[in-house]
């Protein structure tokens, strides 16, 4: 059983509007173990409402759609599947007196055009909004001999949710085949590229493995998706943990966390538990650093001291020593400095990183990489990535740096 999701309206296909319809609906029918193979997004126009329903009802079971169900004419998607369906459309009279009743609640008069919204495919069944006066329309369309579920709901995201949760979600649910249950677990990982990673891992991100892993990278920080499918969650659980252990054996430190854990709080974490605390000292990074840390400790607490931002202007001072002043200034366990942006003998853009601590002071070369939105951020995470490795080396060697 496999769904499509259609976005509808002018302002998602202008770029106006973000179709977050789709990702949430996404998500939604993963839960429920219905795997989506497409998104559509079209115009508020007749010829494209029909042209993406037939495409999506010829290919999948389910299809799940958003917007057009509103009282203004450019909200056509009633009109579009009487097309499809090639049935006239219906006044409902208890969808009329329901929508009489939320203006007579307001009291106000029901404009005539809200009563468009009272009218169905015929054949069609109505799905309650508590929250709008646009009902969702549930019917079942042929094309070209394969028959689907589709199922049309405002595009408000305020109207939608409830209505799924509501009606949508256990009616799918009921109609689900077994093997149906689908879980996920991302596994995150900092210190190497998307590609590397994936070369460390033997024949795991291959399309068709039992569980599925994908892997997307943003800001330097990989994730890996495991999506494992069975009976019910534990045969899940149980995928998941195999592939997990894999993956852990693998990528070894590379792992930091788990599904929306970030570098910072993992490194944070990792102070904490130490016993220690952190300050730092930036430049070429501009107070990213201390603005990670700063957002860790505000979720989680932890051991972060505080942070100096040094401007550029200053730049003759080297990574060592802003290290140093800052772990004096914050009496702080592990301090780190960030040098200038420089240019190495190569050409290449190098970013100097001290990390000061009582056993003596280390110094890395971060290259800096990824265009300029890009560069400060990354040299940032790997900077914070430095303490957290710092600190698990420290703990694994029983009280030794291990460089
Ligand atoms: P409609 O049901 O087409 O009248 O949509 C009503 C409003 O819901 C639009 O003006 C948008 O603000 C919002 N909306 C419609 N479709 C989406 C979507 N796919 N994602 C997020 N918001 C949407
Ligand atoms: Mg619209």
């Amino acid at each position: 059983m496999h769904a499509e999701i259609i976005a509808i309206g002018d302002e998602l296909v202008t770029g106006q509007r973000l179709d977050t319809n789709s990702r949430w609906l996404s998500a939604e029918l993963t839960i429920l173990g219905i795997p989506v193979t497409f998104h559509t997004t079209a115009a508020d126009t007749l010829e494209a409402g029909v042209e993406a329903f037939r495409n999506a009802i010829r290919r999948a079971d389910i299809v799940i759609a958003t917007g057009g169900l509103g009282p203004t004419a450019d909200d056509l998607t009633r009109d579009v599947l009487a097309a499809v369906a090639g049935v006239p459309l219906v006044l409902s009279p208890t969808a009329v007196s329901a929508i009489e009743a939320r203006f007579a609640r307001r009291g106000a008069p029901c404009p005539e055009s809200n009563r468009r919204q009272a009218l169905f495919p015929a054949g069609s069944r109505e799905i309650e909004n508590p929250n709008g006066t646009a009902p969702g329309i549930d019917m079942d369309l042929s094309v070209d001999g394969h028959r689907s579920r589709v199922i049309a709901l405002p595009g408000v995201p305020a109207e939608l949710k409830p209505m799924w949760a509501a009606t949508v979600a256990p009616a799918l649910a009921a109609s689900r085949p077994e093997q149906a249950t689908i879980l996920q677990r991302s596994i995150k990982c900092f210190g190497a590229g998307e590609s590397a990673i994936e070369a460390m891992l033997p024949d795991l991100v291959r399309r068709g493995r039992d569980p599925l892993v994908g892997i997307t990278a943003h800001e330097a920080t990989i994730t890996l998706r495991i999506a494992a499918r069975g009976r019910d969650g534990a045969e899940c659980h149980e995928k998941i943990a195999d592939t997990e252990k894999i993956i852990r054996e693998c990528l070894g430190h590379l792992v930091y966390g788990v599904e929306d854990e970030e570098i910072e709080d993992a490194a944070l974490a990792a102070v904490a538990a130490a016993g220690l605390s952190v300050a730092t000292c930036e430049i070429g990074t501009r107070g990213l650093v201390a603005g990670l840390l700063a957002a860790a400790e505000a979720r989680q607490g932890g051991g972060f001291r505080g942070g100096i931002v040094v401007p550029v202007t200053e730049g003759a001072t080297t990574a060592a020593v802003l290290a140093e002043r800052c772990r004096e200034e914050f009496a702080a366990a592990i301090s780190v400095g960030v040098g200038p942006v420089r240019e190495a003998a190569d050409g290449r853009d190098i970013i100097d990183v001290a990390l000061a601590s009582e056993s003596g002071i280390e110094s890395f070369e971060h290259l800096v990489a990824g265009g300029p939105s890009l560069a400060a951020i990354r040299a940032a995470k790997a900077t914070v990535d430095l303490v957290r490795r710092h600190v698990t080396a420290h703990d694994r060697k029983g009280g030794k740096v291990v460089q």
